[in-house]
This record gives C-alpha cells, sequence and structure tokens, in this order.
C-alpha cells in the first residue's frame, strides 16, 4: 500500500515537473506569434539603408516569459541575437507587474491577476508572489544577468553617460545591442511612493501610471471609471521628474494623459500606441492628444499588432506613423513594437527592415527615417535620462 502512495507520489511529482517545464513557453508561444516566421525580404536599396540606420524601439514585454534572452529562440519577437541581427541599437525592455484576466482594451477590473500565475509556473522567487515591486526587482535582475552572461555583447543603458559610451563602441561593432528597463503601470510601487527609489536602483528609467485597470496613481484608458490622475499621481509626477525618469503615457485614460501633460515640465513619450486617425479605437491618441504630447518635446511610439493601426503589415505601420509625422513633424515619431506584448505582429524584430522598406515606398525621406526608426529615441534619451 504504501509502496503505491510512493508511486502516485513519484507520477504527481512528475506531472508538475513536466507542466512547470513545458507551460511557460506554450503560453509564449501561443501569446506572442508572428504572421510570418523569418527571414525577410525587403528591397535593396532598403536593405542597404536599414544596415546603416541607428534603431531604437520603445517597447517590448520579452522579460514577462521567462526565456532566456541570450538565446536565440524560434519563437516570440525579441533576443539578444535577433537584436543584433535586426542591428537594434536599443530596445527598451518593459515589465507588466499585474495583469487582469481577460484584458481587453475596454473595462477591466484590477481583480485578478494572470502574472500570478505566469510567477508561479515560471519559477519566479517566492517573494515575487505577492507583491509587485518584487517582481520589478527579480526580472530587473535577470535582464542585468544577462548583460553580465553576455561578455559585453549586450548592455542595460541607465544614463545618458552609459548611453553615449555605447553609442561610441558600437559605431565599430553593429554586433552590439542595449536595453533600457521599463515598467508598465505604477502599481509597481505596491502603493508606496518610497519605492520610487528601490525601482531606480534596479535600474528602472521609464513607468506608465497605469496599465490595464486604475490604480492609485491614475486612470487606465482601458480602466472602469477611466479617472484622471490622483493627488498621490501628481506627487509620483514630480518625484519621477526629480529623479529623471521619464513618464510613459500608454495605456493613460484621456483625463490621465491631460492631467499629467497639465503638469509635467519634462517631455513625456507614449510608448506604444496608435493615432485615431487611422484606427479609431479607445486605446490609440485623439489629435489633440498627439499635439499636446509633441508640444512638450515628446515621443509616440507606432506599435505594430492591429488594435495599434488596425492592419497587419508594415504598409499599415507606416501609415500611422505618416498621420503622426504630417502632423506635428517626425521628430516625434518613434518606433513603439509592443514586441512579446501578448500581440501578434507581423515580423518579429529580424524583420524591421520591412518598415524601413515601407517607409521608402511611403515617400519618407532617408533622413526622416532615420529619425523615426531611432535617432529621435537616442536624442530623447541622451537629453532626458540622469546624467550619471
Ligand atoms: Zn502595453
Amino acid at each position: 500500500m504504501s509502496r503505491r502512495i510512493v508511486h502516485i507520489a513519484l507520477l504527481i511529482l512528475c506531472l508538475v515537473i513536466a507542466v512547470l517545464l513545458t507551460v511557460p513557453r506554450l503560453v509564449d508561444e501561443d501569446q506572442n506569434k508572428v504572421l510570418k516566421k523569418p527571414p525577410y525580404t525587403a528591397s535593396e536599396r532598403a536593405v542597404r539603408l536599414h544596415r546603416d540606420l541607428t534603431i531604437a524601439d520603445l517597447h517590448a514585454d520579452s522579460l514577462l516569459w521567462g526565456r532566456d534572452l541570450l538565446q536565440r529562440s524560434g519563437y516570440g519577437h525579441v533576443d539578444i541575437p535577433r537584436l543584433a541581427e535586426g542591428n537594434v541599437t536599443l530596445q527598451v525592455f518593459s515589465l507588466p507587474t499585474k495583469s487582469p484576466h481577460g484584458l481587453n482594451i475596454e473595462s477591466n477590473e484590477d481583480k485578478n491577476d494572470d502574472i500570478y500565475l505566469l510567477a508561479i509556473v515560471g519559477r519566479w522567487p517566492l517573494r515575487t508572489w505577492n507583491s509587485l515591486t518584487e517582481r520589478a526587482l527579480y526580472q530587473a535582475w535577470r535582464l542585468h544577468a544577462m548583460a553580465s552572461g553576455s561578455r559585453g555583447g549586450f548592455v542595460v543603458i541607465e544614463n545618458s553617460t552609459d548611453l553615449t559610451s555605447y553609442l561610441e563602441r558600437r559605431r565599430s561593432n553593429h554586433n552590439l545591442t542595449a536595453g533600457l528597463l521599463s515598467i508598465e503601470g505604477a502599481h509597481a510601487l505596491d502603493g508606496k511612493l518610497e519605492n520610487l527609489d528601490v525601482l531606480y536602483r534596479a535600474g528602472y528609467r521609464m513607468i506608465s501610471p497605469s496599465h490595464f485597470f486604475d490604480n492609485d496613481i491614475g486612470g487606465s484608458a482601458a480602466g472602469v471609471h477611466k479617472t484622471g490622475l490622483t493627488e498621490k499621481g501628481r506627487e509620483w509626477v514630480r518625484q519621477m521628474e526629480a529623479r529623471h525618469m521619464i513618464v510613459d503615457l500608454a495605456h493613460a485614460s484621456a483625463k490621465t494623459i491631460d492631467d499629467v501633460l497639465a503638469m509635467a515640465t519634462r517631455p513625456l513619450v507614449v510608448s506604444h500606441t496608435g493615432a485615431k486617425g487611422t484606427c479609431a479605437n479607445n486605446r490609440n491618441l485623439s489629435d489633440d492628444q498627439i499635439r499636446a504630447i509633441a508640444a512638450k518635446g515628446g515621443l509616440i511610439g507606432i506599435g505594430y499588432w492591429d488594435t495599434a493601426n488596425c492592419g497587419t503589415d508594415a504598409r499599415a505601420i507606416v501609415k500611422a506613423m505618416r498621420y503622426v509625422s504630417q502632423m506635428v513633424g517626425a521628430e516625434h515619431v518613434a518606433l513603439g513594437s509592443d514586441f512579446d506584448g501578448a500581440v501578434t505582429t507581423p515580423f518579429d524584430t529580424t524583420g524591421l527592415v520591412q518598415i524601413t522598406d515601407a517607409m521608402l515606398a511611403a515617400g519618407y525621406s532617408e533622413e526622416e527615417i532615420r529619425m523615426i526608426m531611432g535617432e529621435n529615441v537616442v536624442r530623447f534619451l541622451t537629453a532626458n535620462l540622469p546624467e550619471k
């Protein structure tokens, strides 16, 4: 009898191990699809120009899924080898720390949390299960560990001095790539503004007030009440600015965007979004918002997925870019892929040459392409990150 119990216990253990080893990968593959697998083709002119670009993307959620980003994967959108192959100079790695089940762009309550389940099956440390700040700290630690393991091939940028010296090194070695840490939703502070220093010390330099639900900082475009910035949220903006941390208005409610713009003394980004002018929905920016963000010296990162631009190819992405750049100038437009953000994209990060190609076809000048593909982000970060 006792032997039978041992057998059953062993069987259960094997099953648990099998689930822990396979589920994160299955979820990752299922959530982060591409419409076409690499390799990607483009015109000769685009390939030549693309090789010579400085490319920077304001938003990818690749840390969330537990993939070793030092290894090239055959699924998902971003890892360090694929960034190097795509000639990407800088990738912002953003972390959602809490995500209600059944995400939608209309209305989400702060009731349950899929990232809790991901933390368990992904074998994140126990301390991350019930603390959003700990989740952010753990993922920052992982990105830094990957940088250490890359033997200089990948660096984490924390200030403008880092960025300048990295760009200098990259001039003679285009295989180098870099990341910057960001968070989706200031609920990652676990309700305590003091935790901003904790996140800063871990390397985070960009945070959005909210993500898919309204929180104690501000409302979300996908929240139930879509409230504005709270009193605590105003103090959060002041403290972000004092540390030269960048406020990201992606996912914020219209009211929160207005409230932040009314008080911000530093430029802002909207890391991954679309324009209502080419794709009208709750998630995307109105013309007034685009103008107001540009007037503050901000950047608008155009996303690659269908809710951002109502299309499924590079042409749709470029159409949204064109809409924004014709309104406020190419200097305010950037890449904001949302790679690995539980979205389907036309290509992975090795396929960015298709955007370059579509920009040429849309009549963008080489100078404008250089700006939008990355020079705007580099200029913005050089001017707005802490100096040291
Ligand atoms: Zn997002």
